[in-house]
């Protein structure tokens, strides 16, 4: 028998990177310009404008040529100095990661931390920017990917700017997902990725930066320049000057083109319900199978995936490969301190779609009773079957 871990997947139902469109595909088979042709500097200049509708912004934008870890990094960078206090939101992996570039940057870290099957609490926010006043930053993570978990990050951002702290908000697998937009509620960083609900390739970063953002950039000890991770090079090179403060990754920005055309052709509000309802149809199915959902609360539950605790007898490794191996569908398990911990099935960007969703429910149910866990047959498939009533792609226009 061939080895089935060796052959590429039918179909990849991962927390990111997702599945891209055919359209997508065929945008990075173009011919790689130079980054000073005029052709080039109009589509670069189409992408930002193009971003612009996604993040629903008239702040800057900048894209930054590295997956989104780079721009979480550079905010950090560009803003944190000895001295600097930032409060720092823990309900997850990535919460906990971000108080490492704080600290890497001289800054003190006062932290608000839930359990990562929990949310944060806005309340919190209040209380820790009236216990320190020093606090002049704010971080937080709007949809925690490895907990299938998500944050009232308007709520949150809306105190923290009552106050003139800066925020900075890891929307990597927001953007797409809740309709927002950063002015509304009071985000001056916001960091997204094309991989995630937007169905783009991975290898950028999209960053919407307020002008209170820039000033306090401008004004550290220090301002961060000459760097890879300069957000402040791309403003004095891109922003003011249209020149790059090196040669951007021509082919992704084709890649992102398209990425970005398919969203606001669909519309964000659209793509944000589409995510949503599959999510709420991927819980009934979880539910009807008896299984328990890793979130505390459904109302929590990010719309990207669906982060589903290990039933008994079994184990996540054993799931994610049997779904793999035995079907080809590739689906992700915990990440970091969730390892082992739960499985999630994935419906991000295309993903997001009853198709996509009754494919990987069938196998998930398969593999489960591969392994020998207990489930009734069809259960999860369908309660998903009940839950998408109504749907119709021609409507969604
Ligand atoms: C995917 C993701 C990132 C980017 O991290 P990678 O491990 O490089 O994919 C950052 N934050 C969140 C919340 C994410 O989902």
């Amino acid at each position: 028998m061939t080895d089935r871990t060796r052959a590429w997947p039918r179909m990849t139902q991962a927390s990111g990177p997702v599945d891209v469109s055919p359209d997508t595909l065929r945008a990075m088979q173009r011919p790689v310009l130079y980054h000073y042709d005029p052709a080039f500097l109009q589509l670069f200049e189409r992408v930002v404008s193009l971003l612009r509708d996604v993040f629903q912004t008239r702040h800057d934008v900048v894209i930054m040529q590295g997956e989104a870890v780079l721009a979480l990094e550079a905010a950090a960078a560009s803003l944190v100095r000895p001295g600097t206090t930032v409060l720092n939101l823990v309900s997850g992996v990535f919460g906990d990661g971000y108080a490492g570039w704080i600290r890497k940057y001289g800054g003190e870290v006062v932290e608000v931390r839930v359990p990562y099957n929990e949310a944060i609490d806005p309340e919190s926010v209040k209380m820790a920017l009236d216990a320190h006043p020093e606090i002049s930053m704010l971080s937080v993570v709007h949809c925690e990917t490895p907990s299938g978990t998500m944050n009232p990050v308007g709520e949150i951002c809306r105190i923290a700017r009552d106050r003139g702290v800066i925020t900075v908000v890891d929307t990597v697998s927001g953007l797409g997902v809740e309709a927002y937009s950063p002015e509304a509620w009071g985000i001056d960083i916001a960091v997204a990725g094309p991989q995630k609900c937007l169905g783009g390739v991975p290898g950028l970063s999209l960053v919407a930066v307020s002008p209170a953002a820039w000033a306090a950039m401008e004004c550290v000890e220090n301002p961060l320049r000459g760097s890879y991770l300069s957000l402040l090079d791309w403003k004095s090179s891109w922003i003011e000057q249209r020149r790059f403060p090196y040669t951007p990754s021509v082919s992704d920005i084709f890649a992102l083109e398209a990425t970005l055309e398919q969203a606001v052709c669909e519309g964000i509000d659209r793509m944000a319900a589409r995510h949503q309802w599959v999510a709420a149809a991927a819980r009934a199915a979880i539910a009807a199978l008896g299984l328990t959902l890793w979130p505390a609360r459904s109302e929590i539950a990010a719309p990207g995936c669906t982060a589903v605790a290990i039933p008994g007898g079994t184990s996540a490794d054993e799931i994610v490969h049997a779904m793999r191996n035995r079907y080809g569908v590739m689906v992700s398990g915990g990440y970091g301190e969730l390892a082992g911990q739960v499985v999630r099935l994935g419906h991000m960007g295309p993903t997001a779609h009853p198709t996509a969703l009754f494919a990987q429910l069938g196998v998930f149910e398969r593999a489960l009773l591969d392994l020998g866990v207990a489930i009734q047959t069809g259960a999860g498939v369908g309660a998903a079957v009940e839950r998408l009533a109504g749907w119709n792609d021609a409507a969604a226009g």
